[in-house]
């Protein structure tokens, strides 16, 4: 992709001096997820996500381009596609291949419900998608109905995961949101589905967006060694929040977004559908880059405003203090 292409003007870091962007704790944020739609064809209990046409609301194809482009060029290396659900996205592909062009860009992963996935895994691949997160709640087709409504079919979402598994991404990973009552009896049975697939299993605290009952991440652990899977600690780390531990078949990650803050090392910031940048996904401090690039912003305006917002950035989020679903914003649209 080139400069005058993207309409800005640009100074390329130096071979030996590579972009570094960070926030006002001097954190590194070299990770950027982007929604790509709020919309979804499933209505998790947990989540929400909106009916609104996506139309010249979002940003277009064009624009996630140019905007990719400069967070590339201030220091970002990894992006992640989400929404909403991003398989709704008609272009999904060609973006996955524009973002892999960016110069800068090492890695495109993508977060999915995997229900079109067995179309849609082969050509992603095509397309250069390095890593690919698929969520799976519960393997019993009455219970996925329950959690993520009449839209919600199984069987489509099992065999979008199985010819994910035989495309051959780098790394594909099988998240699920444990809510008591729900789901937590059949940890073990979706830890096996994972690894029988060679993907990794990682359990996700409920965060305070919807409906549920979260079960810490120290619960869960208990409950997989009772339903067969006992794990040893590991020193993996990935890009993210996870840590893992290993048990007979691979490894499981873990997700403890409040009883395990890891705020501490946060390295990411997020976009909306909508062009909104936001340092924090508990946090309510938003600036459209979108508008600022339909005024006709340059580079240095939109480093700026990016700058301005990580500069604000608090050293935590807030989400697990009393009456934190209240303050805090829905889950649709920032980006998961
Ligand atoms: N639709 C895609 C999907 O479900 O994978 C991508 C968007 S979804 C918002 C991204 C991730 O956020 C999913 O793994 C989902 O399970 C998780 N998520 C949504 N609401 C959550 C909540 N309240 N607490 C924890 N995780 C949540
Ligand atoms: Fe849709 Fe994903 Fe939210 Fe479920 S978690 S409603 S699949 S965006």
């Amino acid at each position: 992709m080139r400069d005058d292409v993207l309409g800005l003007r640009l100074e390329r870091a130096g071979a030996c001096a590579p972009a570094r962007l960070s926030d006002a704790q001097g954190r590194l944020i070299q990770y950027l997820r982007l929604s790509l739609t709020d919309r979804c064809n499933f209505r998790c209990s947990y989540c929400s996500v909106s009916d609104y046409e996506d139309g010249d609301r979002i940003l277009s194809r064009a624009e996630i381009a140019r905007i990719a482009a400069v967070f590339a060029r201030l220091g970002v290396r990894r992006i992640r596609l989400t929404g909403g659900e991003p398989t709704l996205r008609r272009e999904l592909t060609a973006i996955v291949a524009d973002l892999r062009a960016t110069p800068g860009i090492d890695e495109v992963a993508l977060t999915t419900n995997a229900h079109k996935l067995a179309e849609l895994s082969a050509p992603l691949r095509e397309a250069g998608l390095t890593a690919l997160n698929v969520s799976l709640d519960t393997l019993d087709a009455a219970t996925l109905r329950r959690v993520s409504g009449r839209g919600a079919f199984l069987e489509p979402v099992l065999e979008g995961i199985r010819v994910a598994a035989r495309a051959g991404f780098p790394s594909l990973k099988v998240n699920t949101v444990v809510m008591g009552g729900v789901n937590d009896g059949e940890l073990g049975d979706l830890v096996r589905f994972a690894w029988g697939l060679g993907a990794t299993p990682r359990f996700i605290e409920l965060m305070p967006f919807g409906d549920g009952v979260p079960v810490p991440t120290a619960a869960v652990k208990e409950r997989l060694a009772a339903q067969g899977v006992p794990l040893a600690p590991d020193p993996k780390r990935g890009w993210g929040p996870a840590h893992y531990m290993r048990g007979e078949g691979g490894l499981v990650g873990f997700i403890g977004a409040i009883t395990e803050n890891f705020c501490e090392s946060c390295n990411r910031a997020r976009l909306t559908a909508e062009g909104g940048f936001q340092a924090c996904l508990g946090g309510r401090d938003r600036v459209s880059l979108r508008d600022l690039l339909r005024a006709g912003a340059g580079e240095e305006e939109l480093a700026a405003a990016i700058h301005g917002a990580l500069s604000r950035k608090d050293p935590r989020h807030h989400m697990d203090e009393a009456g934190a679903r209240l303050v805090t914003l829905p889950m649709m649209g920032i980006g998961g």
